[in-house]
């Protein structure tokens, strides 16, 4: 695979060579009901993880990122960079399981007003999806369940190494128990997959336990994590949720230094703008001095009406980063008191 096999909704779409694998032991479990019907069930299935798929990628897209879709002899993946939000990275992992599901709807609706051949690979669409749509839900990774499920458990237990810790255990155990059912049932391929699946888990299970480092870099995804909430927040002009989103990083214990001054600086500038002047000259004094900072500084003082504070900000280096209309007027104020 060098390039792109075709562009759909301005999402890449990458096709494997195993994709045709899974199309074929499709078309073989179809045959019994004659070519026609082998084909039109290799289409249909084709088309539905590539729905699937699309579902991921066009939600990831409307959200900012940059998709593309992969189909594999597994079905498939969409990759594209991290989600902003756990609740973008929870609506673009849902619409691929959610795409199948429409699509059964549609394909049952489709097959009550037809007959024979169509009806037939209308049938087959529905089961298709529904079974897809099932089957992408189990709660192990890296299917869609197990991410909705470690994206839902990091906001509720909130330590990273915990949530992944209990996600992998579902896996073990969820997996385990729907490879054998599967295998007693004859269902090799499905059966295999989970099995293997299972056993993925497992070993991400033993690496989080023996990694130490790993739980480091976990609890440092947090900090950053908040931190680009708290950016998010800022752009988006939603203030109240920037300084929530800052305080609960500068609350976690392994913040450096650096991502400090980033704090002081989101929660300054956004007490700024929400007028809490007070607030915004506390946080911009804990910074290194700065031109934003200096502004931000001589905007509280002037609101504030302080002179005496004034003044002394005035004699402060701080200070030289200024316009010089803001020093003027600031100079003014603090005679006029
Ligand atoms: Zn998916």
């Amino acid at each position: 695979m060098t390039r792109p096999l075709f562009v759909l909704l301005g999402i890449p779409v990458w096709v494997s060579g195993w994709h045709f694998l899974i199309l074929a032991m499709l078309f073989m479990w179809a045959f019994n009901h004659g070519v026609a019907f082998g084909i039109a069930a290799v289409l249909v299935g084709s088309f539905s993880t590539l729905a699937h798929e699309l579902g991921h990628g066009t939600v990831s897209k409307l959200l900012g990122l940059e998709p593309e879709v992969v189909l594999t002899g597994f079905g498939g993946f969409c990759r594209h960079q991290p989600a902003q939000r756990p609740l973008h990275e929870f609506l673009i992992v849902a619409a691929g399981p959610a795409m199948n599901f429409v699509l059964a709807i549609g394909f049952a609706i489709a097959g009550t007003q037809a007959d024979g051949l169509v009806a037939l690979v209308c049938n087959v669409g529905m089961q298709i999806n529904v079974i897809w749509g099932l089957y992408n839900l189990l709660p192990i990774m890296p299917l869609d369940g197990g991410m909705l499920l470690r994206t839902g458990l990091r906001k509720v237990i909130r330590t990273p190494l915990r949530a992944d810790r209990v996600t992998y255990r579902a896996g073990v155990i969820v997996g385990g128990l729907v490879a054998a059912w599967m295998l007693t049932r004859g269902w090799m391929f499905g059966g295999i997959m989970l099995g293997m699946a299972a056993l993925e888990n497992w070993r991400m299970l033993k690496a989080l336990d023996v990694d130490p480092a790993r739980h480091e870099t976990d609890k440092h995804a947090r900090v950053r994590e908040l931190l680009d909430q708290a950016r998010a927040a800022f752009d988006t002009g939603d203030y109240d949720a920037a300084i929530r989103f800052s305080h609960q990083a500068r609350a976690e214990p392994w913040l450096s230094q650096s991502e400090l001054t980033h704090v002081w600086h989101v929660l300054a500038v956004a007490s700024a703008r929400l007028g809490e002047w007070e607030d915004a000259l506390r946080y911009a004094e804990r910074l290194p001095a700065s031109a934003d900072m200096a502004a931000v500084q001589a905007a509280a003082l002037m609101a504030l009406g302080d002179g005496p504070r004034a003044r002394k900000f005035l004699a402060t280096p701080t200070a030289l980063l200024l316009p010089e209309t803001s020093v003027a007027q600031l100079r003014d104020m603090a005679r006029g008191t």
